[in-house]
């Protein structure tokens, strides 16, 4: 009894290194890659808008290695970062196509005013006497938190002190596209247009190629705070410099008066004067345009963000988004500034968009919610020129790649993933996201930022600024 016993004890051993070398055996056939992410769905957003059931994708030095079912993955590729799949649907980051970071440190400092009555006595001023290097940087890392809590992964940026976003972006880890605000006004970190040029290119110049993820790019305000002979020198210097630029066009009725009264033109039709378009060019809000000007647009591939939340809010109008569509426009969808949105949220963004649209024309079919997705996800991808990059989940594209749960009660049950995307998911929904392939945020913790650090400096920030205006 005594030597069966061990005997048993023996065998069972055998057993036991046998069957453990065996698996040390498997995995070392498997190839180790940095991260598995599961998903009960992953939407890719290719051209195809294929979506896999119980996938998982596996990410290695910033890109996407292979996609496929899960079980595939897992017979090919081990890691020591799995991130589990169930109740969740992976899809692209949403990329913001037109923002002012640094704004969130004035987020509802004077709303229900018009447009032109706000920039002017309110933010502009405001800007005046508060923003500098320090008050640029906390507002960026603000809007980096808020926007990585929400599952953008990218933005188009427009504000001052551009090194100082860009060194917070990188840091934070998000991508960017970050604009050196060209303007003939005085700002805080230009006296004039030409000092803002000047600015502008020493900025390109540092900043090209120094991280993958941020693109210099120039930012020339407006047609109404620039002349025509200014806009055209940015243009120059963003062809020479290879770089895209990004302007508010077409925004406000004020806009296309001072236009027509200024140039005996519209603020398009001026611009393409001047072969302002003859470059990459992403245009923000684009309400105002006349059928003619889409025809310029469509023609020379410039894209539009849309940016319906700021758009209501200052009561600017409605972008006649579907038109735009029609004549082969590419859409892509921002927040602009919290200061007139007044956050950063890309999914109310989406629905907004589509909900605008819809109502706008009495047609509920127009803007479908895969079309809004495209908007936010691929289509933003071309109009920014990054569409080799991010934009889609394909093997051999960087990893910008968002989780979002699905298992709390408003996304029950669960029939169409893209309709609940854009009619149902919110900020608190995502769970994992990842740019470059790297964590940033998973299940409410940020590994990227100190948000403790962060809301301290804000409180402290926004007191000064409550007490001045006051
Ligand atoms: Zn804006």
């Amino acid at each position: 009894m005594h030597r069966n016993i061990n005997l048993s004890y023996l065998l069972l051993f055998l057993v036991m290194v046998s069957s453990n070398s065996c698996t040390q055996g498997v995995n070392t056939e498997k190839r180790h890659v940095d991260i598995i992410l599961e998903a009960d769905h992953i939407l890719t957003m290719n051209s195809s808008d294929t979506i896999l059931k119980n996938a998982a994708i596996a990410i290695n030095n910033g890109v996407i290695l292979d996609i496929d079912d899960k079980k595939i993955i897992d017979q090919k590729y081990r890691t020591d970062q799995r991130i589990s799949g169930k109740n969740k649907i992976a899809l692209p980051g949403l990329i913001n196509g037109h923002t002012h970071a640094a704004m969130t440190l004035l987020r509802g400092i004077a709303d229900d005013r018009s447009l032109i009555d706000w920039l002017n006595n309110y933010i502009f001023p405001l800007e005046q006497e508060f923003v500098d290097a320090d008050f640029v940087r906390i507002g960026t890392e603000l809007a980096c938190w808020e926007m990585i809590r929400g599952g953008t992964t990218t933005f188009v940026d427009m504000y001052f002190y551009p090194e100082v976003i860009s060194k917070a972006v990188a840091q934070c880890g998000l991508r960017g596209l970050i604009s050196s605000t060209v303007s003939n006004n005085q700002t805080p970190n230009a006296k004039n247009a030409q000092d803002a040029i000047n600015g502008g290119k020493e900025y390109i110049d540092r900043w090209t190629n120094k991280t993958s993820t941020i693109t210099p790019i120039l930012g020339p305000h407006a047609i109404y705070t620039l002349n025509l002979d200014q806009l055209k020198e940015t243009r120059r210097v963003a062809n020479l410099t290879d770089t895209p630029i990004s302007i508010h066009l077409s925004e406000s009725e004020f806009e296309l008066e001072y236009s027509k009264t200024t140039y005996g033109m519209t603020s398009i039709e001026a611009l393409d004067s001047i072969d302002f378009f003859k470059g990459r060019t992403i245009a923000a809000h684009v309400v105002w345009p006349t059928k003619k000007e889409i025809e310029i647009l469509a023609e020379r591939n410039v894209g539009v963000i849309h940016n319906p939340t700021s758009n209501m809010k200052l009561a600017s109008g409605i972008a006649p988004i579907t038109e735009m569509l029609d004549a082969g426009i590419l859409i892509g969808i921002g927040t602009d500034g919290a200061a007139s949105n007044n956050d950063l949220d890309m999914w109310e963004e989406m629905r907004l968009a589509a909900l605008l649209q819809k109502v706008t024309q009495m047609n509920p079919e127009v803007l479908p919610a895969t079309t809004v997705l495209r908007m936010a996800t691929t289509n933003a991808a071309k109009i920014i020129g990054l569409d080799e990059k991010v934009g889609k989940l394909e093997i051999g594209m960087d990893a910008d790649i968002i989780q979002v749960a699905f298992d709390d009660v408003h996304h029950q049950p669960n029939y169409d993933i893209a309709s609940h995307l854009v009619y149902v998911t919110d900020e608190q929904d995502v769970e994992t996201v990842i740019v470059n392939g790297k964590l940033l945020m998973h299940k409410d913790q940020f590994f990227t930022l100190d948000t403790e650090k962060i809301s301290k400096e804000v409180a402290i920030m926004s007191t000064k600024i409550a007490t001045s205006i006051k």
